[in-house]
């Protein structure tokens, strides 16, 4: 049996959500990944020491017999030096939401004034805090993350010592930036490796599929995988897996987010295998984001087996990506 060897797998762009949703969820990332960054979109927003330090604490709560370290990020508002400097040490980024453009982000950044922003991303490239950033513009749903590469630019100039992480890239256009700019760097999910707009609506809707930002076209996908499958330097795994519950996804007005924590490692262990790459999927889904951010997760080999594997219909009522398909590699162990 054809097995493949991942360590210290890491999720750099990971919801998981609060109270029974996080209790559910928390335990399956812990499982296969060492550690995750977390994002801050809960409601009310992460915004504080205090609200970092109680929601570091309900995770680990969560996974009590599992070590896995949640990264912590902070919601980005324009903060002044002081609060930063007293914060620093208890997060491992932060995290920019244009406001309302997806799940919880009402209180996001309604405009890009590089003076009103000087303040908080100067102490950000002075404390070495790197900026995460969902980038799309409030246009047309296809072309919002192209429209935002202007706003990576002005950021990137303008801040040469931040590090800045283009969050879930889905677009040539943003593959085309990365090499552009020293300081800018991505991630990519895995379902943005397999699927493009005609998996999500092209036939019978597949909301389970529905995601912000959604998925492209087939050029797009092809500029990710090329990036992904030489785990470009600059580029790492941030899976940007979203549980909501079956109700919020099966009805009228559904909610963006794919739930795939519990089998990413899989697929990416199908994708990498598939375009002869399993090499290079180390990288991705651990070396590189070491590098970037400077950590150093605790040590943890997870084995997995190239046997077929039904991916379950739900996990404690969320649906996952490919619910009831069979997928082609397993997990055998972790240790
Ligand atoms: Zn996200």
């Amino acid at each position: 049996m054809k097995t493949h060897t991942l360590l210290m797998p890491l999720d750099m762009h990971l919801h998981l959500r609060d109270a029974v949703m996080l209790e559910n969820v928390a335990p399956l990332s812990a499982y296969s990944f060492s550690g995750a960054i977390v994002m801050p979109n809960l409601v009310p927003p992460v915004e504080s020491k205090e609200d970092v330090i109680a929601y570091k604490e309900r995770i680990m709560a969560a996974v009590p017999n599992d070590y896995f370290e949640p990264y912590m990020t902070l919601f980005y508002k324009n903060y002044d030096k002081a609060f930063l400097l007293d914060i620093a040490d208890e997060i491992t980024a932060i995290k920019l939401y244009p406001a309302g453009i997806t799940t919880n982000s009402e209180g996001g950044v309604n405009s890009f004034d590089i003076e009103e922003m000087r303040e908080t991303l100067e102490t950000m490239s002075e404390l070495g805090i790197p900026l995460c950033v969902h980038g799309e513009t409030d246009g047309f749903v296809m072309d919002r993350e192209a429209e935002f590469m202007s706003i990576y630019e002005l950021l990137a100039k303008n801040f040469p010592n931040l590090k800045i992480i283009m969050e879930h890239i889905t677009t040539k256009a943003a593959v085309d930036m990365l090499d552009k700019y020293d300081n800018l760097y991505a991630t990519i999910t895995v379902h943005h490796l397999l699927i493009t707009l005609d998996d999500v609506v092209g036939g019978m809707m597949q909301p389970h599929l529905f995601c912000k930002p959604i998925a492209k076209r087939p050029e797009d996908l092809d500029a990710l995988l090329g990036l992904a499958l030489e785990a470009h330097p600059k580029v790492m795994f941030g899976s940007d897996s979203a549980p909501h519950p079956q109700h919020k996804k099966e009805s009228c007005g559904c909610a963006a987010g794919v739930f795939t924590a519990p089998m990413a490692l899989q697929l990416l262990c199908e994708i990498f295998e598939q375009f002869d790459k399993l090499d290079n999927l180390q990288a991705f889904v651990s070396d590189n984001a070491q590098n970037i951010y400077g950590i150093c997760p605790e040590f943890k080999e997870v084995i997995l087996e190239k046997r077929p594997f039904v991916v379950p219909e739900n996990y404690s009522g969320v649906v996952p990506m490919y619910a009831g398909e069979t997928i082609n590699w397993a997990i055998e162990s972790v240790e």
